[in-house]
C-alpha cells in the first residue's frame, strides 16, 4: 500500500518537501467478525483545515476535538470514497461503493468501519461525492440556510468565492434570490464567478488596496450576509461594512492557516452598534438539513440550475501539489485527487 503522509509539523505554508510518499505492505483480508472493512480508494477530497492538523501543538496552536493531530510518519485520514475490498463488518460487503473517512492511499484498513456510509450515487459521477454532494456541499448549504439565515433580496458577499465552499454559496445565494458579490484572486476566477456561476458581481481582492472602500464600492447600501472562507482582512473589511442584523458566517479563516500570528480583530464597536451575528460552524452541525440538502441539489443538478467546479488531480503523487494548490489560491472550484478508476 502506497500513502502519502508529513515527515514532520509544518508551520507556515506547506511546501513540497513537508511531504513523503511512503510504502507498507499490509493484507488485502479481514477476519470474520472484526468490524474492519478494508477500501480501496478512488476519489479524495483536499481540504485547508487538514494543514490545521499537520502543525505542531506544542507551538502556540491549540489542539481541537474535531480536528486530531496528524503523527509525521503515520498515515492521514481524509473525505473520500472507494470500493470495499473485504468486510469483517455486517453493514458492508465486497464491491460496495463507500465513501467517509478514509486515508491519503490506495488502501484504507477502516477499523469498526468508523464513519463511513454506503455510497448511492444517484446516477451522478462518483467524483460528485467528495464535491458537491460532500462535506463542502453540506457545508454551503447548512452553512447559508442556517447560520445565515438569509431573506430574499439581501445582499451577500462570499470570499473564496471560486473555491470548493465558496462557488456553491454563492449558486445558493443566487437561487434562493439574494443579490451576490464574491472575490477571488485571479482575473481568470473573477470573470467565472460572473460569466459561468451567476454572481451579480465579483472582483479580485489581490489587485486592491483598501478592501473597506472596496466593499463599500461593490455594496453601496451594505453588506447583510458574510460567509467568510478566508478571515484576516476580509473579515475587518465586510464588518466595517455590514448593515444593522447582518450576519457573519465564518466558515473558515483560510488566510490564518499559514500564519498563526494573523488573525482578525474585526471592529467590535461597530459588532455592537449594529447587533452584528458572527458565528462559527461546522459541517457536522449540518445533518439535520443532510436530506433537504442532497434532493435540493440534485433537483438543481438535473434542471441545469447549478454548475459543478471540480479541479481534478491523477495519482498519490499528486496529493503533496493538490493541497499546497490551496494556500497558493491555484484550484478552481473542489480540489480532488482521483487515485484509481472505478
Ligand atoms: P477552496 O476550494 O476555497 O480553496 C481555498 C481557496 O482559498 C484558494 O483557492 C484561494 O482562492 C483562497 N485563499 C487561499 N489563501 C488565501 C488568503 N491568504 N487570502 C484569501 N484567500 C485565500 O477551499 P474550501 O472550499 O475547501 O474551503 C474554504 C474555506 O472553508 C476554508 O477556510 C476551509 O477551512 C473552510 N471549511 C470549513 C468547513 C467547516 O465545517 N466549517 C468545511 C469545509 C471548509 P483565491 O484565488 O480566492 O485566493
Amino acid at each position: 500500500n502506497k500513502f502519502i503522509t508529513i515527515k514532520r509539523h509544518i508551520e507556515g505554508a506547506p511546501q513540497e518537501s513537508d511531504f513523503e510518499l511512503k510504502t507498507e505492505s499490509i493484507s488485502l483480508s479481514v477476519q470474520a467478525g472484526s468490524n474492519d472493512v478494508i477500501v480501496k480508494t478512488f476519489y479524495l477530497s483536499i481540504d485547508p483545515y487538514q494543514l490545521n492538523r499537520m502543525k505542531s501543538y506544542s507551538s502556540s496552536q491549540k489542539a481541537h476535538s474535531f480536528a486530531v493531530g496528524i503523527i509525521p510518519g503515520e498515515a492521514i485520514d481524509a473525505f473520500g470514497l472507494g470500493r470495499v475490498v473485504a468486510s469483517g463488518h455486517p453493514g458492508f460487503e465486497k464491491d460496495d461503493l463507500v465513501a467517509g473517512v478514509i486515508t491519503w492511499g490506495q488502501y484504507s484498513v477502516i477499523k469498526g468501519a468508523v464513519m463511513l456510509n454506503k455510497l448511492d450515487t444517484m446516477g451522478f459521477p462518483l467524483s460528485y461525492h467528495v464535491g458537491i454532494f460532500g462535506t463542502s456541499g453540506l457545508t454551503a448549504y447548512g452553512g447559508f440556510f442556517q447560520v445565515c439565515k438569509p431573506k430574499k433580496g439581501e445582499k451577500v458577499f462570499v470570499s473564496a468565492a471560486s473555491g470548493s465552499v465558496g462557488n456553491l454559496v454563492g449558486q445558493y445565494a443566487k437561487l434562493f434570490g439574494c443579490y451576490v458579490v464574491g472575490c477571488a484572486g485571479t482575473k481568470q476566477k473573477v470573470k467565472l464567478l460572473k460569466e459561468k456561476l451567476g454572481f451579480d458581481d465579483a472582483f479580485n481582492y489581490k489587485e486592491e488596496t483598501d478592501l473597506k472602500s472596496t466593499l463599500k464600492r461593490y455594496f453601496p447600501d451594505g453588506i447583510d450576509i458574510y460567509f467568510d472562507n478566508v478571515g484576516g482582512d476580509l473579515l475587518e473589511a465586510a464588518v466595517f461594512n455590514m448593515n444593522t442584523f447582518g450576519r457573519v458566517a465564518v466558515c473558515g479563516v483560510i488566510s490564518e492557516y499559514i500564519d498563526a500570528a494573523k488573525r482578525a480583530a474585526p471592529d467590535m464597536l461597530d459588532v455592537i452598534y449594529k447587533r452584528i451575528t458572527i458565528q462559527g460552524f461546522l459541517a457536522a452541525d449540518q445533518m439535520n438539513v443532510y436530506a433537504d440538502f442532497l434532493s435540493t441539489t440534485a433537483d438543481h443538478l438535473r434542471n441545469g440550475k447549478m454548475e459543478v467546479l471540480e479541479d481534478i488531480s491523477h495519482g498519490m503523487e499528486s496529493i503533496p501539489t493538490a493541497f499546497m494548490a490551496l494556500f497558493s489560491g491555484d484550484n478552481i472550484g473542489k480540489k480532488i485527487v482521483q487515485i484509481a478508476a472505478d
